[in-house]
């Protein structure tokens, strides 16, 4: 048995020879994509490597000049296609796009209701919209949820607790004493790890290989068995995508 998995991977931002050797450790890579032409490369990469599980999105911060409805239907068309599991990365920022928040809010709407037409899990990307994006996700009735990179406040993380869906714990733990802390909180129901790589973030560089550590260093801060994280975090992400355990 393979013990790690990651919930959050731009897996199509890596080489074939990268992937080849995450599979040797992972049974389980969440691949997200960016736009529509990752999102496609996602799809192909999900069936040449077994280990990656397929979401197709479009990054709030890609959404540039584009129409709305049609980027909606073009998601939705890659969808009907067959083997997607989630959506993502999707989501709101209010920290580094706020210019473009109504724009954000316009088209999340859009993949929510895909999401839950289709009933597929969302791959939440939420910087300082936290509790904008819950409500949304809530309020469409959307049944699987993770909010990658949780950085927000503890009562939204009660809240996303509270109604089932889960987090992620990045390694940016080791550099955020409030990472650190929601990573300590946050009941096992709800834990899962992530890499978010491959992305630079103040000094680290993101990848699947720094799994282990992370992994290690919130299960010293619990004071539990790291085995025993890597399991409850792997059930989690197997409900997350419907997938037998
Ligand atoms: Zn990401």
């Amino acid at each position: 048995m393979k013990p790690f998995t990651d919930a959050h991977c731009h897996a199509h931002e890596f080489s074939d020879a990268e992937l080849e050797e995450f599979g040797e450790s992972f049974e389980v890579i969440i691949a997200v994509s960016d736009d529509l032409a990752s999102s496609e490369r996602t799809l192909v990469l999900s069936k040449r490597y077994a280990f990656l599980a397929p979401c197709v999105g479009v990054h709030p911060w890609a959404l540039g000049g584009d129409d709305l409805h049609e980027l909606a239907k073009r998601l939705e068309d890659l969808v009907r296609r067959g083997g997607v599991l989630c959506l993502g990365e999707v989501g709101l920022d209010l920290a580094f796009v706020p210019q473009t928040f109504e724009k954000q809010l316009e088209f999340f709407r859009m993949v929510l209701d895909i999401a839950k037409d289709y009933d597929l899990a969302v791959n939440v990307h939420a910087a300082k919209a936290w509790r904008q994006a819950l409500e949304e996700v809530s309020a469409k009735g959307v049944r699987r949820a993770l909010f990658h990179w949780y950085n927000g406040p503890l009562d939204v993380l009660s809240e996303i607790v509270a109604r089932g869906y889960l987090i992620s714990v990045n390694p940016t733990v080791r550099l955020s004493a409030k990472h650190l802390e929601i990573a300590k909180k946050v009941p096992l129901s709800a834990l899962t790890f992530e890499s978010d790589g491959p992305y630079d973030y103040r000094g680290l560089h993101l990848h699947p290989r720094l799994i282990p550590e992370t992994v290690s260093l919130v299960a010293k801060e619990r004071g539990l068995d790291e085995s025993e994280l890597l399991v409850v975090s792997k059930e989690n992400i197997m409900k997350f995508l419907d997938l037998e355990y």
